[in-house]
């Protein structure tokens, strides 16, 4: 989509800290960590946010925790980590393209 800005990180027209990459999905260090470990995952499909998760589309979800979990062991955070995703404004989804926080490396509290 060609004002949104993670098709704009994925297309590298907008730099950030690459994590991994692969056909379907893209991740990338959180600008504003809340964690010491704090990245987001985006699938390369524009999806404005999980509402548009379809049973045509939803292969990729399981993916992304597939790749989340290999993450976890290659970067050594398996020990605990949580994956979080807001949809909509009333949740605080700020950009709207489907991403996947990743937080790890300190005691998480609870949330709302
Ligand atoms: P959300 O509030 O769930 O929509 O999350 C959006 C996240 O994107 C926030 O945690 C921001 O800090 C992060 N973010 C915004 N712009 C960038 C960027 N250019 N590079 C990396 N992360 C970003
Ligand atoms: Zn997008």
């Amino acid at each position: 989509m060609n004002d949104c800005l993670f098709c704009k990180i994925i297309a590298g027209d907008i730099p950030s800290k690459k994590v991994y990459e692969d056909e379907l999905c893209f991740a990338f260090y959180d600008i504003s960590p809340m964690a010491p470990m704090h990245f987001l995952v985006v699938p390369k499909l524009h999806l404005a946010s999980c509402a548009e998760i379809t049973a045509d589309n939803a292969a990729v979800v399981g993916h992304i925790f597939a790749v989340i979990a290999k993450l976890a062991k290659e970067l050594d955070f398996a020990d605990g980590y949580r994956v979080v995703t807001n949809c909509g404004e009333l949740a605080g989804q700020t950009v709207k393209h489907l991403h996947f926080h990743v937080l790890s490396g300190k005691q998480l509290g609870s949330f709302d």
